[in-house]
C-alpha cells in the first residue's frame, strides 16, 4: 500500500496539498499499521522547501515498520515550476541527521524502479525514485491508463491512445487489442528532461498536470 506524504508539518501540508487533511492521512497510516501483513509505503516528493523537513518524514522509517521512499520531482505539468531536489543533494540533507546508510542488497522490494538503503536502528527502510537523476527508462515496462480513459505509454509525453473514444464508438475487443499493441509498439524511448522548451514543443511533451495524468 503506498501512501503519499510529502510532510509531517501542517502547515506545509496545507499549502502542498491545499486541504486541511494531514490528520486524517496519519490516522490511515496508523490503521493500516495495525496490519502488518500490508507491506505500507510512504511516498514523499521534495519540493526544496525546508519547511517540508525531509528528516522528519524520513524518521517515519525509524518509528514504524515502514518504507519511507522520496520520488524526484519530474518537470511534468505543475512539476515545471519546482526546483525539486535530485537524490544526491537528498542524501546529504539526510546524512546530517540520520545514522548511517548502506545500500540494501537483499530480494527486490516489490517491482518499481526503487532502490532501497537500510540505516541503522530503522525499522524500514530508505528508498529513492530517481526517474531524473538516475534515468531508468530503458527498464521501463508502465503503461497509465488515465480516468479519462487516455491509454499514455510514457509520462513526459502526450504520446497513446484515446481507448474511451475507441469503446464509445463501438470498437470491438480484437480492434482495442490490435490498437494497444500499436501503442505500444511507439513507446517512447525514453525522457528528455532538460531539454530546450523549443523541443519540448516538437516532441509534444505532456502538459496536464501528474494528478490528471495519474502518476
Ligand atoms: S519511459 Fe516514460 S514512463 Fe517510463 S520511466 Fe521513462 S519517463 Fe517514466
Amino acid at each position: 500500500m503506498n501512501i503519499s506524504l510529502d510532510t509531517l508539518d501542517e502547515a506545509c501540508s496545507r499549502r502542498i496539498t491545499r486541504r486541511d487533511e494531514l490528520n486524517r492521512t496519519l490516522e490511515g497510516i496508523s490503521e493500516a499499521l495495525k496490519y502488518p501483513e500490508i507491506s505500507l509505503k510512504i511516498n514523499c516528493v521534495p519540493l526544496g522547501i525546508p519547511e517540508q523537513d525531509l528528516c522528519r518524514v524520513a524518521f517515519l522509517a525509524r518509528d514504524y515498520k515502514v518504507h519511507v521512499r522520496f520520488i524526484e520531482m519530474m518537470p511534468i505539468g505543475m512539476g515545471k515550476e519546482f526546483h525539486g531536489v535530485s537524490e544526491k543533494e537528498l542524501l546529504g540533507i539526510l546524512g546530517k541527521k540520520l545514522p548511517r546508510f548502506s545500500p540494501y542488497v537483499g530480494e527486490p522490494l516489490g517491482n518499481g524502479p526503487c532502490h532501497y538503503y537500510d540505516v541503522d536502528g530503522f525499522s524500514g527502510k530508505i528508498g529513492f525514485i530517481s526517474a531524473v537523476s538516475h534515468k531508468f527508462c530503458g527498464e521501463c515496462n508502465r503503461i497509465r491508463l488515465t480516468s479519462q480513459g487516455f491509454l499514455k505509454t510514457c509520462l513526459q509525453y502526450a504520446a497513446g491512445r484515446d481507448l474511451r473514444a475507441m469503446i464509445r464508438s463501438g470498437g470491438s475487443d480484437e480492434e482495442l487489442k490490435a490498437v494497444i499493441l500499436e501503442a505500444l509498439a511507439e513507446k517512447p524511448d525514453g525522457h528528455a528532461f532538460g531539454g530546450s522548451l523549443e523541443k519540448q514543443k516538437e516532441d509534444k511533451t505532456e502538459k496536464l498536470c501528474m494528478a490528471q495524468i495519474g502518476g
